[in-house]
């Protein structure tokens, strides 16, 4: 299924015997010994090639350890392998990889039958999905753990912006970046962040306070107010999205939870704000990349502008070059107010409008979306004209959270027994406010 991009035998082997040994000899053992898991390849691994699925980055081979990955390591998971992404993990559907598009186990037919496995971290929820490993880490930028965890029927977590360290992550956009967790059911997942959550001296946009780990209980949802916000229902939402989303809020609603229909004003820019912020921000963090001290180099050798520009076309696909392109374009003296600042003002007015349903009058716990606008595509729609052109709505329901700093957990609904007849995975996404504000509630 082109899940895993490097293999990492002689890692996993190392650490499972360091593992053995504590549990066996010094009779000490640590959350995650003898669990298997997968690290997307923008995550920076000492001595283990991190691509980011990118021609420019083929041969790069990192020095230290994302902090994610060390302190994963530190509680004795043990590592399988790299794990496949959109170049760059700029994409919704892992297909825009050096090594190949991934395949979703769901629905596979066959090489010529197969559905996507969501993006950008697909390989990730691929490896989790078909046993191969435990967990495995994606990143969240703009849903990119949460979509494909959602196409392929497992739960991802988006942390609260700063509560995982990104050091070590290859960034994408630095202000949105959040590390995230792919696992079968919530109890892992948990695991895991209480394992990686936390502040870092290495990265200084870390929550600074101490993470006191989270213990899974039983709630009462008597008391429990969940919003379900009008503007998420748009155009483009499958029948069964809407259904299975209609279907647990009745569910909720027997449970005696209080439900709200609440307003996010502001839902309807979200795509675009994202898109400028995400362009300005890939074009300042890719301009390392020049062949000389970063990534690959071509043989031009006529002047430093033309190695410039060799390397960098040679390098990146074409949806890095448009990024990078239109943010240069959006950063120009000429349009920098017009197009970025007002994106960064409106995108202020969209974490307003979820502070507001958290804490203004009429406030709610938790919000209750769906995850994917539908189940997995086959890969020749998705990857058709239309729907490229398209892409970016993709997100539609994932990014805000993004650009608000806000967790969310996408889970998995299994409906038996009713009218909703998808075969394929349908998930939500419970998004509540930030950790700071809840400790402080
Ligand atoms: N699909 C979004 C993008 O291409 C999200 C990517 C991500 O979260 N890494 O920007």
């Amino acid at each position: 299924l082109n899940a895993i991009v490097t293999i990492t035998e002689d890692v996993a082997e190392t650490q499972s015997i360091e593992s053995e040994k504590r549990f066996y000899i010094e009779k000490n053992i640590k959350p995650l010994d003898g669990i298997t898991i997968a690290i997307k390849d923008n995550f920076c691994t000492k001595n283990i090639p991190t691509t980011c699925a990118s021609e420019m980055l083929k041969d790069f081979i990192p020095t230290y350890d994302a902090t994610v990955y060390s302190k994963l390591i530190n509680d004795g998971a043990c590592l399988i392998g790299k794990s496949n992404l959109d170049e760059f993990a700029m994409g919704s559907g892992t297909v825009d990889s050096i090594f190949g598009p991934t395949r979703n186990a769901w629905g596979y037919n066959g090489d010529t039958d197969w559905r996507i496995a969501g993006g950008s971290s697909g390989g990730s929820a691929v490896a989790v999905s078909t046993g191969v490993c435990v967990a495995a880490i994606g990143s969240d930028t703009g849903g990119s753990t949460r979509n494909p965890a959602a196409l392929c029927g497992v739960v991802g977590i988006k942390p609260t912006y700063g509560l995982v360290s990104r050091y070590g992550l290859i960034p994408l956009v630095n202000s949105m970046d959040v590390p995230g967790i792919l696992a079968r059911n919530v109890e892992d997942a948990t695991t895991v962040l209480n394992c990686i959550a936390g502040p870092d001296k290495l990265d200084s946009t870390t929550i600074k306070r101490d993470f006191k780990p989270i213990e899974l209980k039983d709630i009462d949802l008597s008391n429990v107010k969940i919003g379900i916000p009008t503007e998420y229902l748009c155009e483009g939402m499958s029948k069964e999205v809407i259904d299975t989303w209609k279907f647990v809020e009745d569910l909720l609603e027997k449970e005696k939870a209080i439900m709200k229909t609440v307003s996010l004003p502001h839902t309807s820019v979200s795509i675009a704000v994202y898109s400028i912020l995400n362009q300005c921000e890939v074009a300042s963090n890719m301009a390392r990349y020049d062949g000389l001290e970063f990534g690959l180099r071509t043989n031009e050798d006529y002047s430093t502008e033309e190695l410039y520009a060799s390397s960098r076309s040679q390098g990146f696909n074409n949806v890095v070059r448009s990024r990078i392109f239109a943010g240069n374009y959006f950063l120009l003296t000429r349009n920098y107010e017009k197009y970025f600042l007002k994106a960064l003002k409106l995108r202020r007015l969209i974490a307003d409008d979820f502070k507001n349903v958290f804490n203004g009058e009429n406030c709610v716990d938790i919000l209750l979306t769906p995850t994917t606008l539908c189940d997995a595509p086959l890969y020749g729609d998705f990857v058709s004209k239309h729907n490229r052109d398209q892409c970016a709505f993709q997100d539609y329901c994932t990014q805000p959270a993004n650009m608000a700093g806000i967790p969310a957990v996408s889970i998995p609904i299994r409906i038996i027994n009713t009218e909703i007849l998808s075969k394929l995975n349908i998930s939500l996404d419970i998004l509540p406010p930030k950790c700071q504000e809840l400790i402080s509630k």
